[in-house]
């Protein structure tokens, strides 16, 4: 019998929710881990606190007498707390967060000690970048690389210790990390959408994109997950045949939460608040064992860092009730996969989110602005968003059925499709004022108020105007938020710079009043973008082929997708707007392609495994059973035999053949590795395993899922998708 499978399964069976207490509101704990303003407030000098603000709200430098005084009040509120050591904490190009604690603690001779932080400890550290992927920018220039303190991102406290959420860049100034780029973005998405706000409203003086993640993961037994190879190594199932019950039910999206799942999702929230990160909602979602979590949405670079702790707090507690949270994109065929949608929009500091229809002609003016020229940026580089998001693991969700399809094209419901072809028809050049009239009663102004409850649902899009924001559906949920954010955000800035100078030549080359020649470019930006814009289903094959039609792509693999990264037109986009240079893009693009290599040849490595050396045995004593069986009955009933092992003896020529497809596609799997791995070129070799290697997943797994069917349930090793899916 096979112990570790039958073990985890009694051991999941004896499992009792654990017991959370919360004594406290939430509100009264929100925050209570983080260096925020009224913490600062406390533990700050006056000048060092105006000094953190000001660089939080209008990046300023912080001076380093200043930087002193802020590390000895942050220190000073850390030991109050029982914190013992601090560290910079970062986001390298592995995708997940890294730490390296230093303690307080400092010998200062004579056998005694003192708990220290200084300013440059806070500002600065080097930890060794060469085991982080670095894409070559190390090789090229020799270069170290250090941590810098990121003040609009607020320090915390998670355990005992102290955490200062930092950049990574190399000592060149090329950017090690995700939050290089997306800082460097935010800022000229600020700068262009205020340059436009400025038509509209000369006091806006900054705006922040904001960003609204929705989590999804699945919560499986540890014991479950643990007995499973495939899972350990890989964060997935990469066989095992779906249960007699799925999802077919639909009983299981916003059901009641199962208890210990419902212990799991207390601990966590109480943890996030202390955090500071605003989680709001949870849910069960619509496969067995799969949940959501979203907060309130913040402004986006605090959004990012927060998802990015999220995920590593997440797998800490769910040791603590003996979970393991999956949050692969895929984790079990036959059953929905998870995403992570990023709502965003843009939001001013005169508090107008300008993605959101306002109550006077002009404000709608404004938000179609924003909203046109937004749907401009996405038609313009629908492939560089669609390579924002891709990985091996998405690949398994993009396209499937389940999740937007590999194209990227934006929905925006039927009454904002009416208002831009109404848009469509403006007279060009000068309007008449009935025309301008007209426009702003019952074109613009009509844009109702009710929109918000009234824009469709279309699950299929990738990208959907939501009312008052726009949800980038396609993103994954194992993903790095950074990513998607970094492009969504400096293709808008592009977008926006250019939108000024085109109004702005109106203005004054052909003397246009400036909201005729805001009417005047948006209309052309209407008729340009129409390509983007789809209504309909997305997941059928009608929309693929009119797709192409259109000319949009429709990469489909990561390798193929991960191309857009380096297109000319990407390089100099990043370039214009001081977001990465091509050393930084080219090095990216690089990590990112061997990412994808080595997560295949893991996944490779491990299905050949438990295909030889898990499932085949297994088989083979099960067909020595049924051959003892036939020759028992052989013994008793002579020739008469078959009449009674007629059956056993089709299993076993059944069983064999099974036998034999796995065995020699598992050796035509090592065949086509070694081939690809000898190959230098890594674009060649990534393409290899996409095309030669992975199609063989399919087939291997395939054959291992029919013996699943066949073989004594005692026998079987593997914990099967019913132990794994219906357990809690
Ligand atoms: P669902 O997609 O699950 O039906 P919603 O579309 O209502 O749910 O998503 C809610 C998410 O959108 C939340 O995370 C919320 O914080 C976020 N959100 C709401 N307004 C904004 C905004 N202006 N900018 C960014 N995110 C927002
Ligand atoms: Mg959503």
């Amino acid at each position: 019998m096979s112990t570790l499978r039958f073990h985890a399964v009694k051991q999941t069976y004896q499992r009792e929710p654990v017991h959370i207490e919360e004594n406290e509101r939430r509100s009264s704990i929100f925050g209570a881990n983080v260096f925020n303003e009224d913490t600062m407030r406390q533990y700050l000098t006056k000048e060092a606190f105006n000094s953190v603000q000001d660089a939080i709200k209008n990046g300023s430098k912080i001076e380093r007498v200043v930087a002193d005084h802020i590390s000895t009040g942050m220190k000073e509120w850390a030991i109050s707390k029982g914190v013992t050591h601090y560290t910079h904490w970062f986001q390298p190009l592995t995708g997940a967060t890294a730490e390296k604690h230093d303690a307080f603690f400092e010998p200062i001779g004579n056998g005694r000690a003192i708990e220290k932080f200084g300013g440059g400890q806070l500002v600065q550290q080097e930890p060794d970048a060469s085991s982080f992927p670095n894409g070559g920018i190390r090789n090229t220039f020799e270069a170290r690389g250090y941590t810098a303190w990121d003040p609009t991102s607020p320090a915390f406290i998670y355990g005992t210790t102290l955490c200062v959420p930092t950049v990574f860049v190399s000592y060149t100034g090329e950017a090690l990390d995700y939050k290089t780029p997306l800082l460097r973005a935010l800022q000229a998405v600020d700068q262009a959408a205020v340059a436009v706000c400025k038509y509209f409203d000369k006091n806006v003086k900054k705006v922040n994109a904001s960003l609204g993640w929705e989590q999804e993961y699945f919560l499986i037994d540890l014991a479950l997950a643990n007995s499973r190879p495939d899972i350990v190594l890989t964060g997935r199932t990469l066989l095992g045949h779906s249960p007699a019950k799925g999802q077919q039910l639909d009983d299981h999206y916003f059901g009641t939460i199962p208890n210990r799942a419902m212990a799991y999702m207390r601990d966590l929230e109480t943890e996030c608040m202390l955090l500071g990160i605003p989680v709001k909602t949870r849910h069960n979602e619509v496969a067995p064992n799969q949940f959501e979590l979203a907060p309130v949405f913040d402004e986006a670079n605090l959004a990012v860092d927060h998802n990015s702790l999220l995920m590593d707090v997440m797998d800490k507690i769910a040791a603590r009730h003996n979970f393991k949270v999956l949050f692969h994109e895929k984790p079990f065929a036959g059953v929905n996969g998870s995403g992570k949608h990023n709502n965003w929009s843009l939001a001013t500091d005169t508090g107008v989110n300008l993605l959101s229809p306002g109550k006077t002609p002009m404000s709608n003016l404004q938000f179609l602005t924003f909203f046109i020229n937004t749907i401009k940026a996405v038609c313009d580089n629908e492939e560089l968003l669609r390579a924002a998001i891709a990985s091996a693991s998405n690949d398994h969700r993009l396209g499937a059925n389940e999740a937007p399809p590999a194209i990227i094209s934006v929905f925006i419901g039927e009454q904002l499709t009416k208002t831009l072809s109404e848009l469509e028809n403006v007279t060009a050049g000068k309007l008449s004022p009935e025309e301008k009239t007209d426009l702003k009663l019952n074109v613009v102004g009509k844009i109702p108020d009710v929109l918000l409850d009234n824009t469709d649902r279309n699950r299929t899009s990738p990208f959907a105007f939501t009312g008052n924001k726009f949800e980038f559906r396609a993103v994954g949920s194992t993903a790095n938020c950074a990513n998607p954010m970094t492009v969504l955000n400096a293709i808008v800035a592009k977008q926006l710079v250019e939108f000024k100078g085109e109004v702005d030549t109106l203005i004054e080359k052909k003397k246009l009043k400036k909201d005729e020649a805001i009417f005047n470019i948006l209309r052309e930006y209407i008729k340009k973008s129409k390509n983007i814009l789809f209504e309909g289903n997305g997941y059928g094959e009608a929309w693929e082929k009119e797709a192409k039609k259109r000319g949009l792509s429709n990469n489909k693999t990561t390798p193929e997708a991960l191309k857009a990264k380096i297109s000319k037109k990407a390089i100099d986009l990043y370039k214009d707007l001081g977001v990465m240079n091509k050393v930084e893009v080219e090095a990216r693009y690089e990590i990112e392609v061997e990412q994808y290599t080595m997560r295949l040849q893991i996944e490779s490595r491990t299905l050949g495994d438990i295909a030889r050396n898990h499932i085949v045995p297994t088989a083979v004593k099960y067909q020595n059973i049924l051959i003892e069986n036939v020759r028992g009955l052989k013994e008793i009933y002579g020739s008469d035999f078959k009449k009674f092992a007629k059956e056993q003896m089709v299993l076993i020529e059944t069983i064999s053949g099974h036998l034999e497809a796995i065995n020699s596609n598992v050796t035509k799997m090592i065949n086509e590795r070694k081939k690809a791995n000898n190959l230098e070129d890594i674009e060649k070799k990534a393409d290899a395993y996409c095309f030669k290697v992975k199609p063989l997943f399919s087939d291997i797994r395939y054959h291992c899922d029919k013996l699943e069917l066949l073989v004594d349930d005692t026998l079987w090793p593997l914990t099967k998708y019913r132990e794994l899916l219906f357990t809690n």
